[in-house]
Order: C-alpha cells, then structure tokens, then sequence
C-alpha cells in the first residue's frame, strides 16, 4: 500500500479481520497524526475565545490537511459533549486567518466564542485580540 500522508510504501498484515478494511495510512504516520483535542483560551474585551485544534507543531502539506480533516468530527463531537454549542463557532482555517481584522470585530461582542482548526495558528499577534 502507499500511504496517503507520506506517500511511502507499506506492509500491512493481512488476516480475516483485516480483509474488508483497507489501511491508508502507515504505522508511523498513524502514530505521528494521531489526532488530540487541544485547547487553549484567547482573553477578549467580556469574554473568551476557547480555541480547539487537533495538531500541535505539525506543519500539514495541502494533500496531508485534506486527508486529516475527516478528524474534525472529533471537535464536533467534543463540542457537543461539553455542551458548547450555544458559543459561536468558526472553523478557521489560513486563509479566513488572512482576514480577520476584518471580521473578527464583528464577533468580538458575542462574548463566548469557539474557534477550531485542523493545525494550529497563533493568535496572538491578531490585534483585535488585545
Ligand atoms: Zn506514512
């Protein structure tokens, strides 16, 4: 099999229970991206952006982020397990990063904010923030 994430050749075991599944990834990938609910908070004016990411000090190629997003149901469900859901929620990916001095502002006021990505980004140079 060629792995999806690093595009290497690998073996996979096969046996009964492993005949109607097909592994994608390699054992070393599958261990290296593997994915975690991390968190941090983002201080605001009244409030709080609770930031949840998957991968910590990754840097994920185009082809690897497309592949890896299937995990987002992770935060999905996460959220709505804790109860989160009457927060606003944005996804925010770099190129809605690119972009938020200009409508961040206008979310600030909700007070109670989640955003979530894939990898993560640092938020601390946005100045709407501070
Ligand atoms: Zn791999």
């Amino acid at each position: 099999m060629i792995c999806k994430l690093c595009n290497q050749a690998f073996l996979i075991d096969e046996h009964f229970s492993s005949l109607f599944t097909f592994k994608n990834i390699c054992p070393q990938c599958d261990n290296i991206y593997k994915p975690v609910i991390n968190f941090e908070v983002v201080p605001i004016y009244q409030g709080e952006i609770r930031y949840y990411y998957l991968y910590n000090d990754l840097k994920l190629s185009f082809y690897q982020s497309r592949y890896l997003s299937r995990n987002l149901g992770l935060i999905y469900k996460f959220l709505i397990k804790e109860k989160l859901l009457n927060y606003s929620i944005v996804f925010i990916d770099l190129e809605l990063l690119e972009t938020i001095e200009d409508w961040g502002i206008h979310i600030i006021g909700f007070g109670r904010i989640v955003f979530f990505s894939l990898e993560r980004y640092d938020l601390s140079w946005i100045k709407i923030f501070q």
